[in-house]
C-alpha cells in the first residue's frame, strides 16, 4: 500500500488497508477512538443511552470520585467553574438576546475597572483551551 498521512499526527505511514486513517501511535489511536465515540454519541441514540447509563452506575459506585478529584486538582476545578459561569451566562444572554442593546458607546468612561491579576483567556469561537494569564501594573519608571 502508498503511505499516507495520518490523520491525527500527520506523519506518513503504511496502512493495513484502505480504512486505516490513523497510525498506530497510542496517541494516535486514542484520538481515533475519541472520534469515533463523539461522531456515536451524536448519531447513535442507543449508545447514548447505555453510555449515560453506564456513567451514571459508575458514578453510583464511586461517589467521592468528582469531590476528590476536584480537592486535588484546584486548578483545574476553577478553570471549570470559570467556564461554567460563561457557558451559564452564554446562556441566559441567548434567551434576553432581543432585550439587550447591540453597542454601548458610553462603556468605558463609566468603566471601574482594574485589569490586574490573574485571568483566563477563553475563546468564544474556536473549541480551545482557555489560556492562564498574569496582568500587571507597570509604574511610570519604565519610560
Ligand atoms: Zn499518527
Amino acid at each position: 500500500m502508498e503511505p499516507v498521512f495520518c490523520f491525527h499526527c500527520a506523519t506518513m505511514f503504511i496502512p493495513r488497508n484502505r480504512k486505516q486513517y490513523y497510525c498506530s501511535r497510542p496517541e494516535c489511536q486514542q484520538a481515533r477512538k475519541t472520534n469515533w465515540q463523539r461522531i456515536k454519541m451524536k448519531t447513535d441514540p442507543d449508545y447514548r443511552t447505555a453510555q449515560k447509563l453506564s456513567k451514571q452506575k459508575w458514578a453510583d459506585k464511586n461517589p467521592d470520585y468528582w469531590k476528590n478529584y476536584r480537592d486535588q486538582n484546584p486548578e483545574k476545578a476553577e478553570r471549570n467553574r470559570m467556564l461554567q459561569t460563561i457557558r451559564n451566562r452564554r446562556r441566559s444572554t441567548r434567551k434576553k438576546a432581543p432585550d439587550v442593546p447591540i453597542a454601548k458607546k458610553d462603556v468605558r468612561i463609566n468603566m471601574i475597572f482594574q485589569p490586574v491579576g490573574q485571568f483566563w483567556l477563553v475563546p468564544l469561537i474556536a473549541k480551545m483551551d482557555a489560556t492562564k494569564v498574569n496582568i500587571y501594573t507597570i509604574s511610570d519608571t519604565w519610560q
